[in-house]
């Protein structure tokens, strides 16, 4: 088959995630939590389906859903979007990701991606005729070159990917980052895509630098958030885009042949939990930065030596004191010889710089989970 996605094959989460259950191994991979959604939304979700609402939900959300998610941006970020022409429900961040560059890249476009990026952004622009340059981030701080950012840009660029708090480093975006960013988009077209799932798990009294904050820059922007990674849900599958009209204009056309629209039981139960429990989202980032405190303590009883981890909940391992293999050969032999699953770092990167021996592991997890990976590292 002359394929369109020849560099594509299946994704680095599914591989693991099937070698862990293959070798009993504890999943710290993929990146999902082992604990269950707060209780109010598994009564909302089953009051909505007993209530009926099970048919096709408004092709946009529906209106409860819109409103709610308009209500806490402004909370959030001081920026109250138009629920009717500017928010757009999803099924799932990786929808909105692929809608908007589907609805602005055309063939020969080229879109700026900040390496490592997470691994759905290159086939959505592939698949659209577009071109991925790829700008790699410091390997240690992760943190983007923004003279690297300019150079890159060309009279072809049609659109940047972002993406703070960062997968799979947890870096974040500064003020400074902003500015730069501001500067460098000044007096182009380039339309901006945020992806910000991990909006709410941040550390150490941080604040997420959200695009919308920003007029100068949301006015170009895709914003993605996922209710997935905000309620513990990942397979649900709900996320959702904050653009301007004329870009949610647009990417609605893709939406409305994509899926339609989304889970629409979920969407009156997400509607309810963001109202009722704004403290879910409030105290997210407290909830992880205590498994990723006590997760980090136990590590220093490994080899594994821990980076620093503002954001998300994913925790970067530096195993160079442990193996000389390539990440992609590490994981494979922490999960199948060592009982412990973990994600490389290399299919994030269209090159991954030499010698990089890190190691992706999630603590999303109960802390039983994490012990019992903990007493495994410890034996490396
Ligand atoms: N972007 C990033 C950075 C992610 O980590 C994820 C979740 N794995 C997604 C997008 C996709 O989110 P969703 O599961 O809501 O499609
Ligand atoms: N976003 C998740 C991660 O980074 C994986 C999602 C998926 O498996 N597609 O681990």
């Amino acid at each position: 088959l002359d394929t369109k996605l020849p560099k594509v094959g299946t994704t680095i989460f599914t591989v693991m995630s099937q070698l862990a259950i293959e070798h009993g191994a504890v999943n710290l991979g993929q990146g999902f939590p082992d604990f269950n959604v707060p209780e109010r939304l598994i009564e909302a979700l089953d009051r909505a389906m007993r209530e009926g609402k099970n048919q096709y939900a408004p092709m946009t959300g529906i209106p409860a859903l819109r409103q709610a998610i308009s209500a806490k941006t402004q909370r959030c970020y001081g920026y109250r979007p138009d629920p009717e022409t500017e928010v757009t429900v999803v099924s799932g961040a990786s929808e909105a990701i692929f809608d908007a560059v589907a609805a602005v890249v055309r063939p020969g476009d080229e879109v700026i991606v900040l390496d490592p990026c997470y691994d759905c952004y290159e086939p959505a622009i592939d698949l659209a005729g577009g071109r991925a340059v790829h700008v790699p981030l410091d390997p240690q701080t992760f943190a983007p070159d923004w003279n690297l950012v300019r150079a890159a840009v060309t009279p072809k660029t049609r659109l940047l990917m972002i993406n703070s708090p960062h997968n799979p480093s947890g870096a974040m975006f500064t003020v400074d980052d902003i500015a730069e960013l501001t500067a460098l988009l000044r007096d182009t077209g380039i339309y901006l895509l945020s992806d910000e799932v991990y909006e709410h798990i941040v550390f150490d009294g941080r604040v997420h630098e959200s695009v919308l904050r920003y007029p100068e820059l949301r006015h170009r922007a895709f914003v993605v958030s996922s209710f997935g990674k905000t309620y513990h849900c990942t397979g649900w599958k709900v996320g959702y885009c904050i653009a301007p009209a004329a870009l949610s204009a647009e990417l609605r056309k893709v939406h409305q042949y994509n899926t339609f629209c989304t889970f629409a039981p979920a969407q009156w139960a997400f509607a309810e939990m963001i109202e009722a429990e704004p403290e879910h989202y409030e105290q997210l980032g407290a909830f992880y930065q205590a498994k990723r405190d006590r997760f980090r303590e136990q590590l220093l009883t490994t080899r594994l030596k821990p980076l620093t981890v503002p954001g998300g909940y994913f925790q970067l391992v530096d195993y160079s004191a442990v193996s000389d293999l390539d990440d992609a050969a590490f994981c494979r032999w922490l999960t199948v010889e060592k009982g412990v699953a973990a994600i490389p770092l290399s299919p994030f990167y269209e090159v991954p710089p030499s010698g990089q021996r890190l190691a992706r592991l999630c603590f999303a997890k109960n802390e039983a989970t994490l012990d019992a990976a903990i007493e495994r590292l410890q034996k490396l």
